[in-house]
């Protein structure tokens, strides 16, 4: 390959001869423009040149531009690799940026991007939602114009981010509690997370009213039962009067023990993820023990009725559905009055599903009341369930096990005339 430099030496030499051969034969002036035209092709040869490179960078696919000859050769080929180069290299820090969108994005916690003002540089869609942040609208915002609340700005202002913020939200539909976490980087920048921990503060909400609406319940049968022994130590009583005093105590100590039995059971039930054992559990057995209990509770007050309208049966825990059906039944004879009506049934229905239901002619239920039977020490009637030995957890048990079998629980009731409590299995869960 002829280097550039003897390219131009042999075209300088071609004009010096040309020259001199017009000199000889037409005159001085021939011989200059001639030596001027032929010096003038490599000047007219990188025009042409740079006009087709400034028309292709122009329509910037200078990697597609066909590959002149000679000294541009070289250059055209260099710089399109160098274009491609960089068209690549491009294309991979863009692919990498998406992927750190997608996995900021796919986040469950609102992520906000802050500059050394606090200002908004990028959001995902979380935070957007979280913060009612438009991130087209409110890029550059500062953060602390558009999340208003107090403690949170005063967060902001004391630039000490080692605990997380808890913020309550309020919207129109739902309220939000936001646990809020600012994390340095860069330079004087700032991460901010949010984690949705609605659920946890609900849940903790829960456990704070549980255990004081437990304290409560067993406060006071401890604060009579201990009114009565210091009543029968102060007291000089008379025996029948003595025995009196002891069984109350003991019904008081009764209705402690029921209390923690149905707490244990529900703890129990709680923590038992495992899938219900699936025996297949006799209903003809479980039957005659609920009427046996049944007749003991009621002693005589109620008329009972047990129908078995289908002899299949059920697959499940026999502990756990006998606990749900003993329930249900003690519910209505508890909540009935004396002469009273009680039905027990066993069916399948049309569709196959196995339902147990037990009907009675107490004094029902209002509707508003239905929705909030199955929460832990709800009770309509506060007064008629704690004389009756309730202890307000009869139906958050029922609610488990049926849940534990797939069942669903369905109430109905009229105020005044009864109420229908049944549990619906599904199919699956019968046995021939
Ligand atoms: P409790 O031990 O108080 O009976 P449950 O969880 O079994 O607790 O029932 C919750 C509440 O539902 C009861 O306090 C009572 O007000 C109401 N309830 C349950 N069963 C019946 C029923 N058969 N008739 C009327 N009210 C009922």
């Amino acid at each position: 390959m002829i280097s550039a430099l003897t390219r131009f030496l042999l075209i300088v030499c071609i004009a010096f001869i040309a020259s001199f051969f017009v000199l000889a034969n037409w005159g001085s002036e021939w011989a200059f423009a001639v030596g001027i035209l032929v010096l003038s092709i490599p000047l007219i040869y990188s025009y042409v040149n740079l006009a087709r490179l400034g028309r292709y960078i122009h329509s910037d696919s200078v990697e597609n531009m066909p590959l002149p000859s000679g000294l541009w050769e070289e250059i055209f080929f260099r710089l399109q690799r160098l274009v491609k180069n960089l068209k690549q290299k491009l294309r991979q820090i863009e692919q990498q940026h998406d992927h750190f969108i997608e996995a900021f994005q796919a986040s469950p916690n609102g992520i906000v991007m802050l500059n050394e003002n606090d200002q908004i540089e990028w959001c995902n869609n979380i935070a957007e939602d979280f913060f009612g942040i438009n991130f087209k609208r409110d890029v550059l915002q500062r953060i602390n114009f558009l999340i208003r609340r107090p403690e949170f700005i005063h967060y902001l202002s004391k630039r000490n981010f080692d605990e997380p913020l808890l913020v309550e939200r309020m919207g129109s539909d739902s309220s939000l509690s936001l646990m809020l976490q600012a994390f340095p980087f860069g330079h004087r920048r700032h991460l901010l997370l949010a984690q949705n921990v609605t659920d946890l503060q609900k849940a903790d909400a829960m456990r704070r009213d549980f255990v004081a609406n437990v304290s409560h319940e067993m406060r006071t049968p401890i604060t009579v039962l201990m009114g009565f022994l210091e009543t029968v130590q102060s007291l000089d009583l008379e025996k029948n009067q003595r025995d009196q005093y002891f069984d109350m105590m003991m019904s008081q100590a009764q209705r402690m023990k029921s209390l923690v039995e149905d707490l244990l059971t529900l703890a129990n039930l709680e923590a038992n993820t495992l899938p219900v054992v699936t025996n297949s559990v006799n209903i003809e057995t479980i039957m005659a023990l609920l009427r046996n209990d049944a007749e003991a509770l009621s002693q005589g007050r109620h008329a009972f009725s047990f129908e078995m309208n289908s002899s299949k049966n059920l697959l499940g825990d026999e502990r756990e559905v006998l606990s749900a059906f003993s329930n249900l039944v003690s519910n209505a004879i508890r909540y009935t009055p004396d002469v009273g009506s009680i039905v027990v049934k066993w069916d399948v229905n049309s569709r196959g599903q196995g339902e147990f239901s037990v009907t009675d002619t107490g004094p029902g239920i209002a509707s508003e009341h239905l929705l909030r039977l199955t929460e832990r020490f709800y009770r309509v009637d506060r007064s008629r369930s704690r004389d009756t030995g309730g202890t307000g957890l009869g139906l958050a048990i029922v609610k488990h096990i049926a849940s534990r079998h797939q069942a669903q629980l369905l109430i109905e009731s009229t105020p005044g005339r009864g109420s229908t409590f049944m549990l619906r299995f599904p199919n699956e869960r019968l046995s021939a």
